[in-house]
């Protein structure tokens, strides 16, 4: 598309999915209203749900999903290669997400009780920055659509994106939400990292924590409130091992 004669920059992306569900890929894909601008914005060279287009000249790559393959590490090292710019793309890619509570037990239990008799190559579950450098982290299960909008936004003008530092609680106060503390539930937005704009509390369920922890969680509040409504810190921490974010910040 040419404006005033002048064809813009538009950075190249390509996404890549890998030990997922695809969910965070379909967010993208899904983006109804603003899909024109977005694709406006960036020129898509590789996405395999959206196009069959296969290009190897891509600048960003999202990737999607953990890595449990020996496969998918050597895939993932040739994109950094080519990429300059790498993207964890949900919280699959960030933490190894709900994919990760297959390290609690030994693989040949765990692929077992999928596969049956029919056994598949699977490996203990990392996240991406296990394997490569990763630039960016965004986080969500699945991701946030507009969130992700913000963040292209500022990719494709060189600018750095700050995520929220608080709490998810924090969105919630702001949307007026009555605390799922208050219908006796235990839920994880005291931890968990803002920017999704509390849509579950909002929705009448407690937030599960898929963003993972926000920057120096306050520990202590928490416990305040756990022992407030009579719950105590195992409780949380329990929960928070869903999407693979780690429990050692509330220790
Ligand atoms: S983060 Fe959630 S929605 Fe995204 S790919 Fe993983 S499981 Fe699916
Ligand atoms: S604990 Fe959950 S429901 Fe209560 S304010 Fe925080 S995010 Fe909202
Ligand atoms: S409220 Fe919690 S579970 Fe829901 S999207 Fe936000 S971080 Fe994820």
């Amino acid at each position: 598309m040419r404006y005033l004669g002048i064809e813009p920059q538009r950075p190249r992306l390509a996404v890549f999915d890998f030990t997922c569900c695809e969910g965070c890929e379909l967010q993208l894909a899904n983006k109804e209203d603003t899909l024109g601008p977005f694709l406006a914005a960036i020129e898509v060279v590789n996405f395999r749900e959206i196009s069959s287009e296969k290009r190897e000249d891509y600048e960003i790559a999202l990737i999607e999903g953990a890595v449990s393959r020996a496969d998918e590490t050597d895939r993932l090292r040739r994109i950094r290669k080519q990429a300059k710019i790498v993207v964890a793309f949900g919280s699959c890619a960030c933490y190894g997400g709900v994919n990760r509570m297959k390290n609690a037990y030994s693989l040949d239990a765990a692929n077992r009780e999928v596969y049956g008799d029919k056994p598949k190559e699977t490996d203990l579950v990392r996240p991406v920055k296990e394997i490569i450098k990763v630039d960016l982290e965004i986080p969500g299960c699945p991701v946030n659509k507009e969130e992700v909008e913000r963040i292209v936004q500022h990719l494709v003008m060189g600018v750095p994106y700050n995520f929220p530092v608080y709490p998810v609680c924090v969105e919630c106060k702001m949307r007026g939400t009555v605390c799922r503390y208050e219908y006796n539930e235990i839920c994880l937005g005291v931890v968990t990292r803002a920017g999704c704009n509390a849509p579950c509390p909002s929705a009448g369920f407690w937030c599960f924590g898929c963003r993972g922890y926000v920057d120096d969680p306050n520990v202590q509040a928490a416990r305040e409130v756990m022992e407030h409504y009579g719950k105590t810190m195992d409780d949380l921490k329990s929960r928070l091992l869903l999407f693979g974010s780690g429990q050692e910040k509330t220790s």
